[in-house]
């Protein structure tokens, strides 16, 4: 089975010529397959009848997400979707939107997307790190999780303005299908999304970060660093490699001298682990200096045996950066009453 959604309008439109039709037919299936969200090849009626018999005849599929669980946050502002991708296989998949702005009357609409089944990097405080690996997940599959947010914001009349690769697995090990995947959602007679609007999130696969560096892609980084120190790191990241911190520091910057895009680093904040006023002070002399961004995220609880901080440290670990004139902000908290952390939504349904 070939799946429409794999194609970039290029490859559409060889596979077209290679069929003898004329090249102007690949437009007729791209902009339905982005805006008007068909089910079934049949349903692409832009497309002469033989066409679309020829594309099925052919093994051509449209492969397309279905909805097997909804949870939406009491403010209405998030909503995590159990996602069944064609093979059944149930992924996670959230919009995080923020209040309408006052220029254009649209809010903002965050798609967060998952790259793989489970993760591999075993991460201690991640709900997807604790069910292990299961498998990657095709570029195809990342596009249909847009998709089945695209149809249902359309519905509202409103529209997928940017997407994080922050749901379920790690998109640089998964490096080859992540990157389709931001080409086809970025492709002008694709789903269009700007570069700029897109942030990939790695837990530190260096090699990752420098292959990005030369994509020639305008897509914004996250690195999740979570502490100042390898010691520490080592406990909450146990694949991490000794010198990890200062490697990772050290691909951020290679990444943003060559694209100009600052690195925002993630850090997840969990009580009497990685909170202290002592760690923000060695995370502050670590990023001094540095001109990049901190992203905290008090930790949402998993079964594990970590904790939230209180608001107060939340609070003073923040206050520390600051002060020490690194950039920080913390991240609000929306989805935690609908276990919007990865990978706890497929745990809390599936078990
Ligand atoms: N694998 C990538 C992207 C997916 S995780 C990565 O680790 O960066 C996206 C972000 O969610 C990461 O910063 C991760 O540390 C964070 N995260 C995972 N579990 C969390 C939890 N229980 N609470 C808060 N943040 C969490
Ligand atoms: Fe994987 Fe990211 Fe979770 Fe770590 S935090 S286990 S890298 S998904």
């Amino acid at each position: 089975m070939k799946d429409l959604y794999r194609l970039l309008p290029e490859e559409m439109e060889q596979m077209i010529i290679d069929m003898g039709q004329p090249r102007y037919r690949a437009d007729q299936i791209l902009y339905p397959l982005y805006y008007k969200f068909p089910k079934n090849i049949s349903e692409i009626r832009q497309l002469p009848t033989m066409m679309r018999d020829k594309l099925a005849e052919e093994g051509y599929v449209i492969g397309s997400a279905t909805e097997v669980h909804r949870v939406v946050s009491e403010d209405g502002d998030t909503t995590k979707l159990l996602l069944n991708l064609a093979d059944g296989t149930p992924v996670e998949t959230v919009l995080i939107q923020y209040p309408p702005s006052k220029i254009n009357g649209h809010p903002r609409s965050t798609i967060c997307v998952s790259t793989q089944v489970g993760c591999a990097m075993g991460c201690t405080f991640c709900a997807t790190g604790q069910m292990g690996f299961e498998r990657n997940i095709k570029a195809e599959e990342i596009v249909a999780q847009v998709i089945h947010f695209a149809e249902l914001l359309e519905k509202r009349g409103q529209h997928v303005t940017n997407l994080v690769f922050m749901g379920m697995g790690e998109p640089l090990v998964n490096y080859d299908e992540t990157i389709r995947a931001v080409r086809l959602l970025t492709h002008p007679r694709g789903f269009g999304i700007g570069q700029r609007n897109i942030t990939i999130s790695t837990i530190g696969i260096i090699s990752g970060i420098d292959k990005l560096a030369e994509e020639d892609l305008q897509i914004g980084l996250a690195i999740s660093l979570h502490a100042p120190n390898d010691k520490l790191r080592q406990k909450l990241v146990p694949t991490a490699g000794p010198h990890s911190v200062d490697d990772l520091i050290a691909a951020g910057k290679r990444y943003f001298k060559k694209t100009g895009r600052r690195v925002t680093f993630e850090y997840a904040l969990i009580e009497g682990v990685n909170d202290s006023p002592e760690i923000a002070k060695e995370l502050s002399l670590l990023l001094d200096g540095n001109g990049s961004h901190v992203n905290l995220i008090p930790l949402n609880p998993t079964a594990g045996d970590f904790h939230r901080p209180s608001k107060r440290s939340v609070l003073e670990f923040e206050r520390i950066l600051n002060i020490a004139g690194v950039n920080c902000t913390v991240r609000v908290e929306k989805g935690t009453e609908i276990s919007a952390a990865c990978g706890q939504l497929r745990t809390d349904v599936l078990g």
